[in-house]
């Protein structure tokens, strides 16, 4: 006789195989008020979803993504096109039930007013959950004051871009804001490539007349990548804090992290699609603007570093850094090196192109890929467990990847206001039928049924304080 269970659960995933970074089994989950609430054994749910043939994964956490304007949007002013209501969809479709948001201060915003800011627009638009990372942009007194105060509220990252001249202007400021950020707890996460030097290759490009948006990789020079991180490293172990560097793209840049992990530092590294896929050849083509985000396109030894990484546990993240604009005011011709629109739609691609070309092709491993896609993250922004595992009391946060599902990629037709994708035309293999975040169904057979404004932020606690 079957054992009868005591109790219907909200919802049942039957038949499929489930897989966390460290185990995998055939079995039944069972969720109730938005939880995981039994891994195996006889389920009976007063819904269910058909997961036979399917993986069924923790969903993904993407913890670069800009859904939010740096500046006041001007009317005929080109900027990026996607918000927190269109770029959560396109998370979704693509098996992303966590985003990390970048939230720039706009003018005359200290960096508590900017997160407010965000957290209003994210509100009543967001379909999935998501955290708020506070970009800083002039170290100054007031900016440095509000770190703790962050803290407080439930804000764990800082992003700080070594490319501005804010940066380098007040570099001394600067590395007193990560000192303070890691010994209250926050993560600081660095865009990694020298100012001083991007801007003198642009401006002597400029001069010689090779500043077009072709010329992008050599405005960007890998040694201006490579110093920098050389540099983060180097404030990490003076100050004893972790660093996240974002979407790194070089293997020299990779081999000067790889030195600081080697001596115990608490660096850690994020990768973008972009560099597992393209090379720096395709900046050259017709619309080769299209391409354009920083650090640029490298080289297919890059390329294959970036592999290597993802696989060896060098690199412990993958983030989209979703930044869509339209083709047209992507490949502007009026544009050149130093005026250039930066970054590409990424969130509904992220997941099936990296299981199409990492786990299909035998590049990484299953487990490997969950860790890049989730786990890590979950456990890097002071989410875990309660993101990027399946476990009982986790939230039933759930990717249902059927793995011989196969779809040639057409940004036009795909969520984000983004109107292609530099992937256009690409088959893919691994794409989501289900992906469920706190226990609700919010895509089924590949519809996106989400309200916006469903999605909550997640109140994060200090992680990383020494
Ligand atoms: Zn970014």
């Amino acid at each position: 006789m079957r054992p009868v269970p005591d109790f219907e659960c909200d919802l049942v995933v039957r038949g499929g195989t489930v897989v966390t970074a460290g185990s995998s089994a055939e079995c039944d989950l069972g969720i109730s008020d938005g939880r995981i609430s039994q891994v195996g054994g006889f389920l009976r749910g007063r819904r269910e979803i058909d997961a036979s043939g399917a993986l069924v994964l923790p969903g993904g956490l993407d913890m670069h993504v800009h859904l939010s304007s740096p500046q006041t949007p001007e009317p005929g002013v080109p900027a990026w096109v996607d918000d927190f209501r269109s770029g959560s969809r396109a998370a979704i479709a693509g098996g992303v039930t966590t985003i990390g948001n970048m939230t720039f201060p706009r003018e005359g915003q200290s960096l508590r007013q900017a997160l407010a800011h965000d957290l209003s627009a994210a509100k009543d638009t967001a379909a999935t959950d998501y955290v708020l990372h506070s970009v800083m942009i002039s170290p100054s007194p007031e900016a440095l004051a509000e770190l703790p105060l962050l803290v407080s509220e439930g804000h764990t990252s800082l992003k700080l871009f070594m490319t501005s001249e804010e940066f380098e202007a007040h570099a001394a400021d600067m590395i007193t804001a990560i000192r303070i950020a890691g010994q209250h707890g926050m993560l600081t996460l660095i865009h990694c490539e020298d100012g001083a030097l991007v801007r003198s290759a642009g401006e002597h490009l400029l001069a010689s007349g090779r500043g077009s948006l072709a010329d992008w990789a050599d405005s960007r020079p890998e040694l201006s990548e490579r110093a920098a991180v050389e540099r983060a490293v180097a404030i990490c172990e003076v100050t004893g804090s972790p660093i996240y560097i974002v979407h790194l793209s070089s293997r020299s840049a990779l081999q000067s992290a790889r030195r600081g992990q080697l001596r115990g530092l608490p660096v850690f590294v994020e990768t973008r699609p972009l560099y597992l896929y393209l090379t720096s050849g395709a900046l050259r083509e017709p619309q080769g603007g299209k391409y354009i985000g920083s650090p640029p396109l490298r080289e297919p030894a890059d390329l294959a570093a970036m592999w290597s990484g993802l696989a060896d546990g060098s690199i412990h993240t993958l983030g989209s850094d979703h930044a869509p604009w339209s083709l047209r005011d992507k490949i502007d011709d009026s544009l050149d090196v130093t005026t250039a629109r930066q970054g590409v739609a990424d969130l509904e691609t992220i997941m099936p192109m990296l299981f199409s070309a990492g786990v299909r092709t035998g590049r990484i491993s299953l487990q490997r890929f969950i860790s890049l896609t989730s786990t890590n993250a979950a456990r890097l922004f002071g989410l875990y467990p309660r993101k990027g595992t399946i476990a009982i009391g986790s939230d039933a946060d759930l990717v249902v990847l059927d793995p011989q599902l196969r779809r040639t990629i057409d940004g036009s037709s795909m969520q984000s206001n983004a109107d292609y994708s530099v992937y256009d035309g690409r088959e893919v293999y691994g794409w989501p039928r289900f992906t469920v975040s706190r226990g609700e169904v919010v895509l089924a057979d590949g519809q996106v049924v989400a309200e916006p404004g469903r999605g909550q932020w997640l109140r994060r606690n200090p992680t990383a304080a020494p």
